[in-house]
């Protein structure tokens, strides 16, 4: 759940100009020039130089305590004279150096290859490269290269720490489940069936307008989509569009559409079905004869509850209800302890202070509210791991504010909560996603391990996307950025994260939360196609927010979450066409989901965007074109050690271009994109 008054948003960790980018300043000139003009000189050529954690540059993407690590570097051939990996430990808290060795020439004969080994050990480890050429002297590190050793910005190695695989490698679709499809009307809230909140429950037509009738009531409008909807549309998720992770928003007893004020978290609210259709989807998403087998996260509203929750009791919703009196009836109630109140009953604490969403009080370790939710195998969280249902993984909603004693989170104590949640979740299915929402850059739940496996990014991927393409940000404000601060940005924001982390960050173009990427666009669907092209060829978990596949448009909350229009559901829309085949292209090439990321080419004058995604057993050139017109781009493709004389395939059009001169020239059409592969 958003609320913008007081989220969080730190601005991108913007690089300083001095730290040029490991390539962004290259271009295909410098292989005439630079490359072969490489020697021993006093001088480190910044522009040859390269590492990250992908395959062909680190032996051990997620090492185990038992696991040595052995990095490759690259520089330009015969440049430099010595190499050394300098690594903090903080088993010791001291820094380490280890000695680099020439190993090899990269396959076109432009660069050298040197490699060291950091021993294994269980202790985190942070590292950087010092690069010198006689007198001078380079740092390389993950935010960047620099002439004087960095403060900030090291690779990480987390040893034992793992992110699950299937998140790495899947296409997420976020479904708002009231508003994708009626599966069965028989189970839909009717006019006038309660009142809630001073809100007489709506039922709209299938299609119509997403605003309440009654002014301020927008949450008690239904539109009857359900469970059964998401079984009967799965075909559409996991076959037309080969998505195979589903992510539902909330589905637990609540009075409101959103259900982000939960009545019952052990209940499947009865507008979207019972805890039976529940299993039933679940058995459908994990159909073994499905390949891959499908994977379900759910949204955990685990910050506050709804005041028709029995625990807190005030109202009531639904025919459950808690055997002894809630916290707000009596100050006797077993569940006094899971709420904070500032003046019994009148004065709690709230989610932003709304009175319908009771902020919960976590206390201390071991509190009967944290064995509620997580630690206990009856809690919120494990029931749902364990079977007979067996989700695959929690969506944290509102996480950063999860604490005790009324306090809004990010602290030490809201830390220690994750940190006992990830040992739970993790106990209950080891193989589980934990997905935090945090709007700004979450690396302080992020960069120890032991805490969430990614995030939704709207940092490093939604707000960057959005002003390069639609020139405006996420909430629809007037900004636009250039190639080259795309990339600094891209940059930045993968900078702070463990790389299994950044392979599992939640990348979508819009959300619940945001207003419709198309229509922030100004309801050009070429900038649907240069998004689409853009997030199932980044680094991360590329996730569809239901109806993005075709261009949905809407504004704000509410109008961003209208019914899904079944008419657009056909590869006949051009843009459900290119996200079935960019999810079929990515899910045929590992490099665009755990290969290397290789800025190419950042030309602002031409508003041409160009990177590389390259494992062991393919070169991927991704040509991005901000503009409205066909652009002539010429690609420096020897950085991928793609040879003159070979061919790139286009993924997309089927065209195939002869590398000559290191590089590769093509006609990208405008807001569209190339993929070559070789
Ligand atoms: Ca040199
Ligand atoms: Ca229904």
């Amino acid at each position: 759940m958003k609320h913008s008054m007081k989220h969080d948003r730190h601005g991108p960790r913007r690089l300083p100009l001095a730290l040029c980018l490991a390539l962004a300043c290259s271009g295909a000139s410098l292989w005439s020039s630079a490359a072969r003009a490489a020697s021993n000189d006093n001088n480190v050529e910044w522009n040859g130089l390269f590492h990250d954690q992908g395959p062909l540059y680190d032996s051990a993407a997620e090492p185990t305590a038992s696991t040595p690590v052995t990095l490759t570097f690259r520089t330009f051939k015969g440049d430099i004279t010595s190499a050394n990996i300098k690594y903090y430990d903080s088993a010791d808290s001291q820094f380490h150096w280890v000695p680099m060795h020439w190993v090899a020439n990269d396959a076109t004969g432009t660069y050298d290859l040197w490699q060291g080994t950091i021993p294994a050990s269980g202790s985190e480890k942070y590292y950087r490269f010092q690069i010198n050429d006689g007198s001078a002297t380079a740092w390389y590190n993950a935010a960047g290269i620099s002439s004087s050793e960095p403060a900030f910005g090291d690779f990480f190695i987390i040893p034992g720490f793992k992110t699950p695989d299937w998140m790495k490698n899947g296409v997420m679709y976020q479904v708002f489940p009231d508003r994708f499809y009626n599966g069965n009307p028989n189970n839909d809230v009717t006019d006038g069936q309660y009142t809630y909140a001073g809100c007489a429950t709506e039922k709209h037509a299938w299609g119509t307008s997403v605003v309440a009738n009654v002014s301020g009531c927008n949450t008690e409008v239904f539109f009857g989509g359900d469970l059964k909807g998401v079984i009967d549309k799965l075909g559409y998720i996991r076959h037309t569009l080969g998505a195979d992770i589903v992510y539902l928003n909330p589905i637990f007893r609540s009075p409101s559409n959103h259900k982000y004020d939960t009545a019952n978290y052990y209940r499947v609210d009865p507008a979207f079905g019972s805890n039976a259709t529940l299993r039933r989807l679940i058995g459908a998403i994990h159909d073994q004869s499905q390949d891959p087998r499908g994977y379900l996260i759910l949204d955990g509203v685990f910050n506050h509850s709804g005041d028709s929750n029995c625990w807190f009791g005030a109202q009531s919703y639904g025919t459950k209800r808690c055997r002894k009196p809630g916290a707000d009836v009596s100050q006797a109630s077993p569940y006094y302890s899971y709420y904070t109140f500032q003046h019994w009953p009148d004065s709690y604490s709230a989610f932003f202070g709304f009175p319908s969403m009771p902020k919960l009080d976590y206390g201390a370790s071991g509190s009967a509210t944290r064995n509620q939710i997580y630690g206990s195998y009856n809690s919120v969280m494990q029931t749902y791991l364990a079977p007979p249902y067996g989700i695959d993984g929690w969506r944290l909603d509102a996480a950063q504010y999860i604490d005790a004693g009324g306090n809004n989170g990010s602290d030490a104590t809201n830390h220690q909560i994750m940190q006992e949640m990830r040992t739970a979740v993790l106990a209950a299915n080891p193989n589980a996603e934990i997905l935090g929402e945090f709007w700004g850059d979450a690396s302080a739940w992020l960069d120890n391990g032991r805490e969430w496996d990614g995030a939704m990014n709207y940092n490093g991927f939604t707000q960057p996307a959005s002003e390069w393409i639609c020139g405006v940000d996420y909430s629809g404000n007037g900004a636009s950025i250039t190639p080259s601060q795309l990339d600094g940005w891209l940059h930045g924001t993968r900078a702070d994260l463990p790389t299994d982390v950044q392979q599992t960050m939640s990348n979508f173009l819009g959300s619940h939360d945001t207003s419709r990427f198309a229509t922030r666009c100004g309801g050009d669907i070429w900038k649907t196609y240069l998004g689409l092209i853009f997030q199932m060829t980044y680094v991360g978990t590329p996730t569809i927010y239901y109806g993005d596949e075709y261009g949905m448009q809407g504004g704000a909350d509410p109008d961003n979450r209208r019914t899904f229009d079944w008419s657009q559901a056909t590869t006949a829309n051009g843009a459900v066409a290119l996200t079935q085949q960019l999810v079929r292209i990515r899910n045929q090439y590992p490099a665009l989901r755990t290969g290397s990321f290789m800025t190419l080419l950042t030309d602002d004058a031409h508003d041409i965007y160009a990177y590389g995604r390259v494992d062991q057993a393919n070169r991927i050139a991704v040509v991005l074109n901000g503009t409205g017109n066909t652009e002539t781009v010429t690609v420096p493709v020897y950085e991928l050690s793609v040879t003159d004389g070979s061919q790139l395939t286009d993924l997309l059009s089927g065209s195939k271009y002869t590398v000559s001169g290191g590089s590769v020239t093509l006609n990208v059409e405008g807001h569209y994109g190339a993929i070559l592969a070789q």
